[in-house]
């Protein structure tokens, strides 16, 4: 019994593979010492396999079911790191669209929530300090490009960023009425910025 070394959960460490199990190697012995990972869960898993006389030695036994297949682990992670991504759904949605999968990995509705909200946040686009930069923001970032609609250069050189849904822009030559609402002030660090809501039959928005 020879361990696989694979990549562990942080950049640099890794994880030992001994038959279905996983360990971490413990640094304190002098001789090559594998602890299975589960030991520092509420299961407080016993097993340690020392190397002896150029085998490996496993001491007791463990005392929890077989860990998920790392592989398969692997591709959870990554289906849930693409929905978090290019989809609107909530981190629960996800977790019902991959049950099977997160269920067969134990992974627990709230792991999927941490996962999901952390992968989002790490995929905002950038704050922005200027106006033209908030405009590349929201043509790129995969959430917000699929309402940009164009730049509006008004004749005094203030300038618009129009978002509207593709559908409901089908619909303003019907109009024949537009509220206007400004709903709030301040966007992202650029104090002079406005959001206007255009009420009409449908909702779209100019921010300027
Ligand atoms: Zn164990």
């Amino acid at each position: 019994m020879m361990p696989i070394t694979l990549p562990g959960k942080f950049p640099g460490s890794s994880v030992y593979l001994f038959g279905p199990y996983t360990y971490h190697k413990d640094k304190r012995c002098k001789i090559p010492s594998y602890r299975c990972t589960y030991h520092k869960t509420h299961h407080k898993c016993p097993v340690v396999i020392k190397k002896e006389n150029n085998n490996y030695v496993e001491k007791s036994r463990h005392n929890h079911p077989k860990p998920p297949n790392i592989e398969e682990k692997k591709k959870l992670h990554r289906m849930i790191d693409d929905g978090s991504i290019e989809t609107n759904l909530s981190a629960k949605e996800i977790f019902n669209e991959l049950r099977q999968s997160a269920e067969k990995s134990q992974m627990r509705p709230s792991a999927v929530k941490v996962r999901v909200s952390k992968k989002r946040i790490a995929n905002l686009p950038v704050e922005p300090q200027y106006f033209y930069e908030l405009k590349n923001s929201i043509s790129t970032y995969k959430k917000t490009s699929c309402l940009f609609r164009g730049i509006i250069e008004a004749e005094d050189g203030s300038t618009a960023i129009m978002l509207c849904q593709e559908e409901l822009m089908k619909h303003i030559g019907e109009v024949k009425e537009i509220l206007i609402q400004q709903t709030y002030e301040v966007l992202f660090k650029i104090k002079f910025l406005k959001l206007l809501a255009l009420l009409i039959n449908f909702i779209f928005s100019f921010i300027c």
